[in-house]
């Protein structure tokens, strides 16, 4: 597809990109059937390849309109339409970009913006998602159920994230923003895991959330503070030879990963942000090369169906690594359907469009139900609290499951 750019755009960066990935895409429509909000709306503008002929237009046009910011609102940013695309088009930068315009030509209601503003202003910071949190369990009996649902229980961990390395192989941890306040548990897992592994794995005590709450809702330049923040964080152990920067929701890892191309414009932080992404890793990949033999015969014996993130499948190509993992470490797996499916949480959206993200939230319950599992797991923490609000059983963080017999206290 062939985009005449609007004058208005001409020196706009991120527009002139955007007018390139376009070119990539031959409207066959082959996206549309993996994607979630096209199967759960049937209207083409709810699809990729509509979202990407409004993208078109809006570069071509220089406006847009609120049809346009409402079905790119509507999109998951699961990019499910990047695994099916033939011709390997790049909808998630397209979809990120297209946003940031339709921010800046379109005036969106004050309503929305608040609500926008209010999710950026809490969730990026482990404080203030934990003061929510702990209103949230004190109002609990009163609040309705769909909110109800998603106020997890407080979690007790047993010991405090350490800042200094003190075993040989040394491998930096993303803190994180809402997986810190809500489920401490996964990170004081994957420490107890890794030591037991002989890896210590340390935060950099001035490193927070990676960036992505504000970066996909149209707010790309604060996003991107954020990231040059961890960047300043890590780098001074990334120059004393820090083997890796685990990252243990995959959400934020594809986010991490992604820092050297959001900053290969930027001459100051290009070639730190390019050395961050090439040393970040998804725990599934550093857990692959070790010998979990190490680990005992103390895995969860649970049957345990396992929900690939989007952003780990997708996102990260990492599709099937959990349960390779979990396999190799001796957990009974129950079967699954429509793995390809986003389960309606994708970051802030199942607050911005709760009720598409709810059928696809019942839709993805079902299909991980179909073998009666004990326990679900997940490698995101949106997933994971989103699924935990209705699941009638567990769902937990996967590394939870090898954290038996460590001082973790999973059963
Ligand atoms: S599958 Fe790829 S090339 Fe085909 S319409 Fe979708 S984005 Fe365009
Ligand atoms: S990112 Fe997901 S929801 Fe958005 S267009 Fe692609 S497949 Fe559809």
């Amino acid at each position: 597809m062939y985009v005449n750019l609007h004058s208005s755009f001409a020196k706009n960066a991120a527009a002139v990109e955007a007018a390139e990935l376009i070119k990539s895409c031959v409207h066959c429509g082959f996206c549309n059937a993996t994607c979630p909000t096209y199967q759960d709306l049937f209207d083409e503008r709810d699809g990729p390849r509509g979202r990407i002929y409004l993208i078109k237009h809006l570069l071509e046009s220089g406006g847009a309109g609120e049809a346009t910011r409402t079905h790119l609102d509507r999109c998951l940013t699961c990019r499910s339409c990047e695994t099916t695309c033939p011709s390997g088009v790049q909808y998630g930068r397209l979809a990120d970009t297209g946003r940031e315009l339709v921010e800046e030509v379109t005036d969106r209601p004050l309503a929305q913006r608040l609500i926008r503003r209010m999710v950026r202003w809490v969730f990026p910071y482990p404080k203030r998602v934990g003061l929510v949190l702990g209103l949230g369990r004190i109002f609990r009996p009163i609040l309705p159920g769909a909110i109800r649902g998603q106020v997890p229980p407080k979690q007790s961990i047993s010991s405090t994230a350490r800042t200094e390395p003190t075993a040989n192989r040394r491998m930096l941890v993303l803190g994180g923003c809402v997986q810190a306040a809500a489920t401490p548990k996964t990170n004081d897992a994957a420490r107890r895991v890794l030591l037991r592994l002989g890896i210590d794995l340390f935060e950099a005590p001035s490193a927070g959330c990676c960036g992505a709450v504000d970066y996909h809702l149209g707010a790309q330049k604060e996003g991107l503070m954020f990231v040059r923040r961890n960047i300043d964080a890590w780098w001074p152990e990334v120059e004393r030879g820090v083997e890796a920067i685990v990252v243990t929701a995959s959400g934020c890892g594809v986010m991490v990963k992604d820092y050297g191309e959001l900053l290969k414009g930027d001459a100051e932080y290009a070639a730190k942000a390019l050395r961050i992404s090439e040393l970040a890793k998804d725990l599934t990949e550093v857990l692959e090369g070790e010998d979990l033999g190490l680990l005992g015969k103390s895995a969860s014996k649970e049957r345990t169906a396992v929900h690939c993130p989007c952003t780990l499948s997708h996102g990260q190509q990492l599709d099937g690594s959990v349960q390779t993992i979990l396999e190799r470490a001796g957990v009974p797996l129950a079967a699954t359907t429509e793995d390809h499916l986003c389960c309606g949480s994708a970051g802030t959206y199942s607050m911005l469009q709760p009720e598409i993200s709810q059928r696809l939230l019942d839709r993805k319950l079902a299909a991980l139900s179909v073998d009666a599992p004990e326990q679900i797991v997940t490698a995101n923490i949106g997933c994971q609290l989103h699924l935990g609000a209705k699941s009638e059983v567990p769902v937990r963080h996967w590394i939870e499951l090898l954290d038996t017999g460590s001082g973790g206290d999973h059963p």
